[in-house]
């Protein structure tokens, strides 16, 4: 594989930006090798500029379930740039989007746009605190939401986990508001809410994670955090940024028929373009600027092209709900032969997925939470992300993150990616 090119675009972006790239993962920091540099996209295929082709399972990281420059969303989006690109003010395109966001997940009255994950979790969490009058967020360990101050936190020393920062910069007395439990642990979470239930703003989860690796919550977890925020006053946030119109058209926690206080999303919602949003209840949302006193805004919030890019997007998925039932049927086809070929070759391997979103752990016992998931082998996993690209096959450049599929994903992609897979494994036997 000639990387000729990319090699030299990372020397030259390196001098100018940090790392040479605006987000960290995309540097391949861990894998021991230099990034291509991505020319082009269409389908399921991805193309770097020394012109390799490569079979695509980040999707830029989730939002793209209708494949890279689908012809349906491209065609909205040049009519739209000819009519200008943003106003700062109110377009029918932001109403259109809402309502569907609205009539599609039964736990949202009212919704706002923002521009990325990170924005929608944080406001939320401003929400929350601003609603409920408290200051105390709980997170789970190995949940991602993005790099605001508050959610930028691992667990610290101590029975309740109070937080300490993940970053210099995020501030000792911000930190201090944030408990971190165990993900899937009904006792943590029961024994917080016991010590200190009544100062707790919100409890917020990934309700299927996807930054450690895809790690479910059970049913169980799910239905206890339903049952102690509401008996103590605090409110639930599902961050359904990765999982909402992924793993079902009505988001994940549809598939657990939990009734979040507020949901955040991102990626899908946007159709590729940058977007997120935080919606929920009616009395909860309208104490949101300007109807309420929770101050939140944005210059390019709810601009016309990211908004037509999320609105055909969401309204593909209503309008042909047999995508799921293909989405399933391939990413099961993909987890049935990666299984087989870790039989065949005797390697030690635990996939996880649902729906559409997968991710093989180089670890034999149960993936369940963060501790399960940071046992796995991340030198192998390196090997085995190595040999993919080689064999023209690309997925995320580290253990702790989900494959995704999409509809552009052809039989033929999905039979060359056990294919890779099974010579990739193989290279990881010492
Ligand atoms: N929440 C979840 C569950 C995510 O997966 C992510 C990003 N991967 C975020 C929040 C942050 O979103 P963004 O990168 O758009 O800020």
């Amino acid at each position: 594989m000639n990387l000729e090119k990319s090699m030299n675009a990372f020397e030259e972006a390196k001098k100018y930006i940090p790392g040479g790239v605006n987000s960290p993962v995309r540097a391949f920091g861990g894998v021991g090798i230099n990034p291509p540099f991505i020319k082009n996209a269409k389908g399921s295929k991805i193309y770097d500029v020394d012109g390799n082709e490569y079979v695509d399972y980040i999707g830029s990281w989730g939002p793209l379930i209708l494949g890279h420059a689908n012809e349906i969303v491209t065609e909205e989006l040049k009519k739209v740039i000819d009519m200008g690109t943003s106003y700062g003010a109110p377009t029918e395109i932001e109403t259109k989007l809402a309502k569907l966001v609205c009539e599609a997940v039964d736990s949202v009255d009212m919704v706002r746009m923002v521009n990325s994950g990170t924005e929608a979790t944080m406001s939320a969490l401003r929400l929350a605190r601003g609603y409920t009058g408290r200051d105390k967020i709980v997170k789970f360990e190995g949940n991602y939401h993005g790099h605001s101050d508050s959610l930028l936190i691992k667990a610290g020393s101590g029975a309740l986990h109070f937080g300490v920062p993940n970053s210099p910069g995020v501030p000792a007395d911000i930190a201090q508001n944030t408990i971190t439990a165990t993900y899937n642990s009904i006792e943590d979470i029961t024994n917080i809410f016991k010590e200190v239930g009544e100062e707790i703003a919100a409890v917020i989860i990934e309700p299927i994670a996807g930054n450690m690796g895809v790690v479910p919550a059970t049913q169980e977890f799910m239905d206890t955090l339903s049952k102690l925020t509401k008996e103590y006053g605090a409110l639930l946030i599902i961050d359904e940024v990765m999982t909402g119109f992924r793993v079902a058209y009505k988001c994940a926690q549809s598939l657990y028929n939990v009734t979040p206080d507020l949901t955040t999303f991102g990626k899908i919602i946007g159709g590729g373009l940058p977007v997120g949003a935080y919606g929920g209840r009616r009395d909860i949302m309208e104490k949101i600027s300007p109807i309420g006193p929770v101050y939140q805004a944005g210059t390019l919030s709810g601009n016309p092209l990211a908004m037509m890019a999320g609105y055909i997007t969401l309204k593909t998925l209503r309008d042909n709900p047999e995508i799921y039932d293909e989405l399933e049927e391939k990413a099961k086809k993909l987890e049935k032969g990666f299984e087989e070929n870790a039989k065949n070759l005797g390697v030690k391997v635990t996939t996880n997925r649902v729906g559409s979103m997968l991710c093989t752990f180089f670890n034999e016992n149960p993936v369940v939470d963060f501790e399960s998931a940071t046992k796995s082998d991340v030198d192998k996993f390196n090997i085995y992300f190595r040999e993919m690209l080689k064999e023209g096959v690309y997925i995320a450049p580290s253990q702790f993150e989900a494959s995704f599929i999409s509809i552009k994903h052809t039989d033929e992609d999905i039979d060359k990616t056990i294919k890779a897979n099974y010579n990739s494994l193989k290279k990881t036997i010492k």
